[in-house]
C-alpha cells in the first residue's frame, strides 16, 4: 500500500519536474544565443543629487526581449548566465555599450555599470574596462562600476588587486546592494570605495521600521566619515524622500524620480 502511494506520488510530480527541467534547458539554449541575435538592450534610470536636486547620472540596467516570452527580468536571466559562463560576453557587451551612449550625452554626467563577481574570475577585467574606455572615448571619471559583496567572497587578495586595477584607469568604484550581505564593514576597510549604495529592503522599510531608518541614517554617517558618497536605492515615495534627505545621503536612485528609460529618453533628460 505505502510502496503504491510513493510510486502514485513519483509518477504525479515526475511530469513537472521534467517540465521545470525542460523550461530551464530551453531558456539556457536561448540566453546563450541572445547576444548574437541582439535581443538585450539597456535601460538608463536616473540618479539624482541631493545637493543640487539635479540628475548626476544614469545606472545602465540590462534587459532582455525574449521574442517568444517577451521582456524576461534579470533577477531570472542574470544568476542563469553567471552559471553558464554567458554573463562575461554579456556585461562586456553591456559596458560598451553603456560607455557609448554616455559619449554621446549632452552633459558630462556619470555611468553607472553593474559587475558580476563572474566577471572578477576571468583575469582580464581591467584589460576590458580599458578596452571599452578606449574604444568609446568615455572619460574613465564619469565610469561607475557596481560590484555586490558576491565578488568579494571569493578570493580578496584577487579581488582587491583587480579594484585596485580599475581604480587605476580613473574609474570609481560603488558598493552596490549594501546591507545585504555578510560582512560589509570589513570591505569597506579593505577597499576605499567611492560609493555605498543603501540597499532598497532598507529604504522600503522606513515608514513602518524605526530599525530601518536607524540602519539608513547610521549607513549615511559611516559613508560621510569614509569620504564615501551615498545612494539610497528604491526611493518610490515622498515621504521616503523627505526621510533619506533627512539622513543626509548623497544622492537618490528610485521610481519617484524616475524609471529605467530607454537610452534616447535619457540623453533627452540631459539636455
Ligand atoms: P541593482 O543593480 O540593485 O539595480 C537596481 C534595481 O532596482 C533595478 O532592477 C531597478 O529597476 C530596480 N529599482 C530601481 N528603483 C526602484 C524603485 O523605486 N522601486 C522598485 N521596486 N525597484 C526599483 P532590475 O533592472 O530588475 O535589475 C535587477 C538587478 O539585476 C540589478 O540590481 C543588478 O544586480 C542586476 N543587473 C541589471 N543589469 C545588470 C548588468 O548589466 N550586469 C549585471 N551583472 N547585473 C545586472
Ligand atoms: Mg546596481
Ligand atoms: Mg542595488
Ligand atoms: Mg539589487
Amino acid at each position: 500500500r505505502a510502496k503504491a502511494d510513493g510510486r502514485a506520488t513519483y509518477r504525479f510530480f515526475e511530469p513537472a519536474m521534467n517540465a521545470a527541467v525542460q523550461a530551464r534547458r530551453s531558456l539556457e539554449i536561448d540566453l546563450r544565443r541572445a547576444l548574437a541575435l541582439k535581443q538585450f538592450s539597456l535601460a538608463f534610470q536616473p540618479q539624482v543629487s541631493l545637493e543640487t536636486g539635479t540628475v548626476s547620472g544614469f545606472e545602465a540596467l540590462l534587459r532582455w526581449h525574449h521574442p517568444e516570452r517577451g521582456p524576461i527580468s534579470p533577477a531570472t536571466f542574470i544568476p542563469l548566465a553567471e552559471e553558464i559562463g554567458v554573463i562575461v560576453g554579456i556585461g562586456e557587451w553591456a559596458l560598451r555599450t553603456a560607455c557609448r551612449e554616455a559619449a554621446s550625452w549632452a552633459q558630462p554626467a556619470s555611468i553607472a555599470v553593474n559587475l558580476s563577481p563572474v566577471q572578477f574570475r576571468g583575469g582580464k577585467l581591467v584589460e576590458t574596462v580599458t578596452l571599452a574606455l578606449a574604444q568609446t572615448g568615455l572619460d574613465p571619471a564619469r565610469l561607475e562600476l557596481e560590484i555586490t559583496e558576491g565578488a568579494l567572497l571569493d578570493d580578496t587578495d584577487g579581488v582587491l588587486t583587480v579594484l585596485n586595477g580599475l581604480r587605476g584607469l580613473g574609474v570609481r568604484i560603488s558598493m552596490d546592494d549594501f546591507g545585504t550581505g555578510y560582512s560589509s564593514l570589513s570591505y569597506l576597510q579593505k577597499f576605499p570605495f567611492d560609493k555605498i549604495k543603501i540597499d532598497q529592503s532598507f529604504v522600503r522599510g522606513m515608514a513602518g521600521s524605526a530599525e530601518c531608518g536607524a540602519i539608513v541614517r547610521a549607513i549615511a554617517r559611516l559613508g560621510a566619515s569614509l569620504g564615501m558618497r551615498t545612494t539610497a536605492e528604491g526611493v518610490e515615495t515622498a515621504d521616503q524622500l523627505d526621510a533619506i534627505r533627512a539622513e543626509g545621503c548623497s544622492e537618490v536612485q528610485g521610481y519617484l524620480t524616475g524609471r529605467p528609460m530607454p537610452a534616447d529618453q535619457a540623453a533627452a533628460l540631459l539636455t
